[in-house]
């Protein structure tokens, strides 16, 4: 994730920051610039920042704080391209929903800032041209007896996702009961987004003979297969061919898994980036290598080049959080074939982007 500074005082500020904590100026972020954007609020949809064109904020921003993005002045919509995915919001009357709600929204702005970033092609859910779109579900309460409680998934472009995710105890407790090593709100959005991008990317075109040859054949019996896995647990070795236990289950799955660890991969490589972060531990190829980042993640086709600064970095990271005694921030380790297909959904986006004339260094 890139930083921000505060535009009236240059403080550095941070992508979820809607006020600047050091001079108070409001904060939005107009995705279409990839800009931090500061002002002075005082109720007004519109807003005027200095040495920019006036910019709207999302409605969200200003009726629920539940979102801090910008939209060009002269958009017809009343909310950002974030909160237009949305179909189905949580019920606002009741209690604890609004803090669920403003989890879950600034989680998924973290992954729709990856899949711009990533020029990825999507557009809001509509029944006749289908995109993407999301809708926040509860269980219904104990005593309505719900017969199949809210699963969080992807249909045909939309993403469900149980809203009880976004309450820390709820997923901790989801992620000890499936023997989980990781669980995250953003680990669930990107994972879905996956399931809607191998859609959009893979089914139908010249990438899913080379998808079967190293996935799997997704023909395979989807709910069977999903069976078989929560009665039998991975097979033995799993580690040598997944990203994770889950990626065992189906092709599909571990299609969204890798696809997701992708995403973990570019994001958190920005950010090291971003903070200049330097690099000792040995490289994957032995070479020796300048240790300083100096490369936008986002804008790099060399996919050896990202594991390079990947692998020593997840180490960092681990370690960096046993130091606070936190479990392990990225509690995987990325065997060759994984890593193999990490590099599939690589040349796969970056493939697309080139056919988008995107350009990429
Ligand atoms: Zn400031
Ligand atoms: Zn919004
Ligand atoms: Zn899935």
């Amino acid at each position: 994730m890139r930083l921000f500074r505060c535009g009236t005082c240059n403080n550095p500020v941070y992508f979820e920051n809607s006020r600047c904590t050091h001079c108070g100026s409001d904060l939005g972020y107009l995705p279409t610039d990839n800009i931090m954007v500061a002002f002075r609020y005082a109720g007004e949809a519109q807003v005027e920042p200095p040495g920019l064109g006036p910019v709207r904020m999302c409605a969200n921003y200003h009726q629920h704080q539940v979102c801090n993005w910008l939209l060009p002045v002269d958009s017809t919509d009343a909310y950002c391209l974030s909160c237009r995915l949305n179909r189905t919001i949580p019920d606002l009357s009741q209690p604890g929903n609004l803090q669920r709600w403003h989890t879950l929204e600034t989680e998924k702005r973290q992954l729709i800032y990856s899949l711009l970033r990533l020029d990825l092609p999507f557009h809001p859910f509509s029944a006749g041209t289908g995109g993407l779109g999301f809708d926040f579900l509860a269980d219904q309460p104990p005593h309505q007896q719900a017969e199949h409680p809210i699963m969080t998934g992807h249909d045909q472009g939309l993403i469900t996702v149980n809203i009880a995710e976004a309450d820390a105890v709820a997923r901790e407790a989801t992620r000890d009961q499936m023997a989980e090593s990781y669980r995250t709100v953003l680990g669930h959005f990107r994972h879905e987004s996956g399931h809607y991008f191998w859609d959009r990317l893979v089914w139908n075109t010249p990438w899913l003979e080379p998808f079967r040859a190293l996935f799997g054949d997704e023909r395979l019996p989807y709910q069977e297969a999903l069976n078989n896995y929560y009665h039998q647990g991975p097979p033995a070795g799993w580690h040598h061919l997944y990203v994770s236990q889950y990626a065992s289950s189906h092709p599909w799955e571990d299609w969204a898994e890798t696809w997701a660890h992708y995403l973990h991969m570019i994001d958190t490589l920005e950010t090291a980036h971003q903070f200049g972060m330097r690099f000792l531990a040995p490289t994957r190829s032995g070479e020796p290598r300048e240790p300083l980042m100096t490369f936008d993640p986002y804008q790099q086709t060399g996919f050896a080049t990202l594991t390079d600064y990947w692998l020593p970095l997840t180490v960092a990271l681990n370690s960096l959080n046993r130091s606070m005694g936190h479990p392990h921030a990225y509690p995987f380790t990325l065997s060759p074939n994984a890593i193999q297909k990490l590099e599939f959904v690589h040349e796969l986006v970056s493939s697309y982007r080139r056919a988008n004339n995107n350009d990429m260094t």
